[in-house]
Parts: C-alpha cells; structure tokens; sequence
C-alpha cells in the first residue's frame, strides 16, 4: 500500500535545544509504503516514492491531515459514564462519582458493555496506543482485553488492586491481587498488541503487602509495566505522608518496592518535591500529565518547567474520567493555556511541542518509542486521517493557513473527535469515514461482527 498524503510529525524531541526549526516534521505531498506487516517500509517525496514501487496501489488521503496516532497514557476503563462530573476536589470526586461507579463493573455484562463504550471512545479520538487504568474486578479486565484485541489497538493495562480506603467491594487481598493478575497476564500479555500493567490505584489504598505483591508480578510477567498515581491533590499527598512514615515521601512509596522504572508511569504529579522528581529521573519512570483533569478537579498546576529540568519524560493522558473528554488534542491544548497561564513558571509550548506530547512522547513512556509515535520508516503505520467536515472552522482553517506552524497550531486548537475520519493501527484500518468498526480478521470466531 502507498499512502500519499500532507502529513506532520515529531521524530526530533521539541524540548531538546539539540533540535532545530519548528520542532516537527511537515510533508505537503508524502509517499509512504505499509507493508502487509503494518511496516513502513519507504518514505519521502511521492513522486519518488511512487516511481521506486510502480505496482503499490496509492491510497490519496490529501483530502485530510495524516498525524501519527495519538497516545493515551492515563485513561480509566471503568469511568467512561462518569465523565463531565464538575466542581468536586479528587476525593470527594471518587467517592461520590467514580468508585460508585466502578462497583457496578463487578457485573460481566455490565463490564462488557462499558468495554464497548470505552475503546469505541478511544478509537473515535484517534488513540491507536493507550495505558489503561483497568478494573477491580478481573472479568472485567478480561473484557477490556477482549475488546481491545477485536479492533486491534495497541493496548497496556491491568487489574487495578487496593486493600484499603475504598468501598469493600473494590478490596482484595496480596494474595488474590497477585493470583489474578497472573492469570490475566497469562491469557493476555503479549498476545496481540496487548500488554499487561500492574496497576495499584494509589499507596493511599495499597498497604505495603499489596506494592509487594505487584512487584511480585513484575518478577513474574516478562516486559510487563507498572502505572499508579502520585502527588495528584493536597490532601491525598497529607493523607498518604501519614500512612508511610517511614517512607522519604510519596514517590518513595513506591521505589521503595522497586515499582519504578523505565517500565512506569506515574499518573499526575502535580505536587512533587525536588527530591521526588530526582528519584523519578534516575528510574527512567515517566509522569502522564493529565491537564483537564488537573483543572476539573481543581489539583493544581502542573509543574513541566520542573519536570523537564530534572530529566523526568513527560506524555499526555486524558485521565477519563475526571479528564473531560477522550482527546488527546484536547489535553494538548489545555496543557498550552495552563503552562501559559503559570507565566515565568510555565513552559511555552508551540504546536510541534503539542503534536510531540501527543504521540512521540507518550510512545516512549509507555516504551515503544521504536515501534510508534512517528511516521518514519521501520515503524508500525499507526495513524489518524484528520478531515474536518467542510464549512467548519477547522476546515476553513486548515485550508487559508499561510505556514505549516499554523495549520498545525489550527488542529490543536480546533480539532475533535468529529474530525478524525479514518484511523489505522498496525497498517489496519479500524475507523473509516468517521465510522469506527473493528477490523474483521482480527474477530476471533464465534465474537465476528457484522461487517459494515
Ligand atoms: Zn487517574
């Protein structure tokens, strides 16, 4: 298959000073050629590309913007329905909206049907690769799974555990907590584009014996990653600090079960101390910056200045659902207005920093910055065919945008999930006009859809 398109990417790291001009990569008129295998195998000028390999058939998307597929690096399964649930701090926000909700999963169907309405939500937004908050409750993990592997996305999450702080039905043990994560790292790890997570909700509801427990699951599950919250809100921080007084502080929590690594991703981190973001930095764990969520829930303000002046690697979630929405565009641009909001404090961002937060950065802190995040020969052609319908105002953007910077500049400022027409993962179409749908080969017997 030979695309050809108007594409934008970010394979050069924008907050590197190494790295010069606008921080992103634009193609007015790209060839680039998918193997079977999902591959892209050439890339360049389409003429060029096209006289190379006379026999691909072309596929011309330059009614549309083609961007890397988006990356989602916090987003729960279990809180799809509770989106949009204003003016409550992070406590009161769990107990009232959130785990309320996440109990009703404790039923399969129910569970299999919240299954639908997340990834469906994810593919809509154009996130071809997410780490997921998954549920308590391990048949509703198994639906998550399940469901990720019918459309084929790239997909990392896990049975989310907890021991305490937390309505009793959502409470396990150290040992069932390890048992069922195992079983479900068995059925599922590595099969696909699935990958398994161990997933604490927080040390405020995972005593010691249940951190030693997932680190007894990383132990056991090869390449499996880990992904928990920190620092997110004032009294969780207070609240934790007096449940670990032994600990250095709430990143310690943590490291000191040997949780973190290039493997991790600490969702928030708005509140950390200087020495948190150094044990961070010298882990390799990543920090998903969750900026709707932050200012739905009034955490704070995130400090990125600080995070990147540690060396801590920094990539969006949209934190569903406290997050207010599945776009990734969308965190990108309130991550614009809050860092410009935070004045000398913030960190100016431009549309190549947004595009690179979006996909590059997230791909590798979820550690397959080898395999996406780019549109560059060798990777996997995961991707998003933006085409705004005609007469709005991305349209009309898009099409009397002088430069580059400002079509791209237009697309975070504008762009929604009734914009993201088609959608591939792997070199496979899974949405198409809009319209998402799994990609038929990969419904395993007996679960194929109807086709349209
Ligand atoms: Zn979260």
């Amino acid at each position: 298959m030979l695309y050809r398109a108007r594409a934008f990417d970010t394979p050069d790291d924008p907050f590197d000073p190494a790295t010069a001009g606008p921080g992103f990569r634009h193609d007015d008129d790209l060839g680039l050629l998918v193997s079977d295998d999902g591959v892209i195998r050439a890339r360049g000028p389409f003429a060029t590309v096209a006289a190379a390999h006379r026999d691909a058939a072309v596929i011309d998307l330059r009614a549309g913007l083609l961007l890397p597929g988006l990356v989602d690096t916090h987003v729960h399964f279990p809180q799809v329905r509770v989106i949009g649930a204003l003016g409550m701090p992070l406590l009161e926000w769990l107990d009232r909206c959130a785990l309320p909700e996440e109990q009703h999963l404790a039923s399969p169907s129910y569970a299999a049907t919240i299954a639908g309405e997340f990834v469906a939500g994810l593919v809509s937004a154009g996130t071809t690769t997410s780490l997921v908050f998954g549920s308590h409750f391990a048949p509703a993990v198994d639906a998550l799974f399940a469901e990720a592997e019918r459309y084929g996305l790239r997909m990392t999450s896990g049975l989310v555990v907890s021991d305490r702080m937390l309505p009793d039905p959502l409470l396990t043990t150290p040992q069932r907590a390890y048992d069922e994560a195992l079983a479900l790292a068995s059925r599922w790890h590595g099969r696909e584009r699935l990958r398994y997570a161990v997933t604490p909700r927080f040390s405020l509801s995972a005593s010691d014996p249940v951190l030693a427990a997932c680190r007894a699951v990383l132990d056991a599950v090869d390449g499996a990653c880990f992904t928990s919250h920190v620092n997110e809100n004032n009294a969780e921080v207070a609240t934790v600090a007096g449940q670990f007084p032994d600990r250095a502080h709430y990143v310690d929590t943590y490291d000191h079960h040997a949780l973190l690594g290039s493997f991790a991703v600490l969702a928030h981190n708005v509140h950390p101390t200087d020495p948190e973001l150094a044990v961070m930095a010298a882990r390799g764990t990543a920090v998903a910056y969750c900026p709707t969520s932050n200012a739905a829930l009034g955490s704070g303000m995130f400090p990125l200045t600080r995070h990147l002046a540690a060396g801590v690697r920094v990539a969006l979630g949209s934190d569903v659902g406290a997050g207010t929405g599945f776009s990734i565009f969308k965190e990108g641009l309130q991550a614009y207005f809050l860092q410009h909001l935070m004045g000398d404090e913030g960190m100016p961002l431009g549309a190549g920093h947004l595009l690179h937060l979006a996909t590059a950065a997230g791909a590798a802190a979820l550690g397959l910055g080898d395999t996406v995040g780019d549109l560059s020969e060798g990777k996997q052609f995961d991707a998003l065919l933006l085409r705004p319908p005609p007469g709005t105002a991305l349209d009309i953007g898009l099409r009397h945008a002088d430069t580059p910077e400002a079509a791209l500049g237009k697309v975070f400022a504008l762009a929604s999930d009734a914009d993201v027409a088609d959608v591939w993962v792997g070199g496979e179409q899974i949405a198409s006009g809009g319209f998402v749908r799994p990609v038929t080969p990969r419904a395993p017997a007996g679960r194929r859809t109807p086709a349209g």
